[in-house]
């Protein structure tokens, strides 16, 4: 699914490569941590793969599609199967969360329908179908990561590329978001998280691949973080948020568990909600605890906005919907390309007019920017 060949990355003006030589592959359905000290090159690898640059040497090959002989035109089309989120968020702070949401599907011009019930599903998924009408602004740093990820996934992306998602993030609402991308991964989705939170890394026991200095220097299917030594840890925070850690690793288990110990490959379902409410429960409480600790230290604690009236997901909806029912979607997937999960329909006449610049800068970093070209070929 993504295969990276002797890759080497130089920047200009740089002595010293930012990735050199570096192969692995992901499969499909993998959670992969990609871990090492910062500049180790991390970024530089989940910018090879939304083909935000493209290697000095070697191959990277994404969704069966060589990232170097790819179009510019076709890679607005090669993004739509890759979900980001990243540190800092990226909400268009002036939009609602269904609006942010949404915005996915309004730069791919996806029908009315959809949206209207692509956005609530994919808000229910994250845990804020009650706080769509919030503005970014009134929700705390854990709730707009997770917005980050709806609107990541709201078209169903094959991958999720996360780019140190926990790290403007307290410890237990880190927890909350690893859960989440544990619980996204369990249900078929191939996520590659960059991270040099070693506490996750450790408790999840997942596939790590470690850079140092741009080389490769380990790809352990159930490994921890490794050799910590000149990484800034986490130690004094690890120390207050064990209980939610235990709980974590807790639901984790479980999860495993009730999805007949898939490692690689997709787990083909969720665990089963009744199976998971009590050890859920068990993390509320661990977090509630953790919560009033964190209380004390007023710059960690990030209180709930009360609810507002923002404006009402229709008129999102009606924003978002290029025209209503003139042309008839085209579903029959091509065998060349990666077979889109939903009805997020593809079309040459995107509805840019209602686009303003400000969000075209935003969908062109999402990687969602249109273009006039059809859908991504296939490469040898
Ligand atoms: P990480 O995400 O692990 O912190 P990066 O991939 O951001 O590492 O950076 C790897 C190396 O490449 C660093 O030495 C960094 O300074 C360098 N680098 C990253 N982006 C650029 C760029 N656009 N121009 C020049 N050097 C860069
Ligand atoms: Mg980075």
């Amino acid at each position: 699914m993504i295969r990276f060949e002797h890759v080497s990355k130089r920047y200009r003006g740089t002595a010293k490569p930012a990735l050199d030589d570096v192969d692995f592959e992901v499969q499909r359905g993998e959670f992969v941590f990609l871990v090492g000290a910062s500049g180790s090159g991390k970024s530089s690898c989940l910018r090879l793969i939304l083909r935000e640059d493209t290697p000095s040497d070697g191959r990277v090959v994404v969704l069966g599609r060589d990232t170097k002989t790819l179009s510019n035109r076709r890679t607005p089309y090669f993004r739509r199967h890759i979900g980001s989120v990243f540190q800092d968020f990226r909400l268009l702070p002036s939009k609602t969360v269904f609006q942010n949401v949404a915005f996915t599907l309004q730069v791919i011009g996806s029908s009315r329908a959809f949206v209207k019930q692509a956005v609530p599903e994919a808000l229910e998924l994250v845990g804020l179908a009650d706080k769509a009408k919030r503005f970014p602004h009134e929700l705390s740093g854990g709730e707009q990561q997770r917005v980050a990820i709806a609107r990541a996934l709201v078209n169903r992306p094959q991958v999720l590329l996360a780019d140190e998602p926990t790290g403007n993030l307290d410890p237990a609402t880190s927890v909350d978001i690893m859960m989440l991308l544990a619980r996204i991964n369990a249900s078929g989705t191939t996520i590659l998280c960059a991270t040099h939170e070693a506490t996750f890394v450790d408790q999840m026991q997942r596939r790590v691949i470690e850079l140092k200095d741009g080389r490769l220097m380990r790809d352990e299917r159930h490994g921890g973080y490794g050799d910590r030594s000149g990484i800034k840890t986490l130690e004094p925070q690890v120390e207050r948020g064990a209980a939610a850690v235990a709980a974590l690793t807790a639901v984790l288990e479980l999860q495993r568990e009730v999805t007949g110990g898939a490692t690689a490959e997709p787990a083909g379902g969720a665990a089963a909600p009744e199976a998971i409410a009590p050890v859920v429960e068990a993390v509320a409480a661990a977090q509630e605890e953790l919560f009033a600790d964190l209380l004390d230290d007023p710059g960690s604690a990030q209180p709930d906005a009360g609810p507002v009236d923002g404006a009402s997901p229709d008129a999102a909806t009606a924003a978002a919907e290029p025209e209503a029912t003139s042309t008839p979607a085209v579903t029959t997937p091509r065998e060349d390309e990666p077979a889109p999960r939903t009805g997020a329909v593809p079309r040459s006449d995107l509805p840019v007019a209602d686009v303003d610049v400000e969000e075209l800068g935003m969908a062109d970093r999402l990687g969602l920017r249109p273009a006039d070209d059809d859908e991504v070929g296939p490469t040898t």
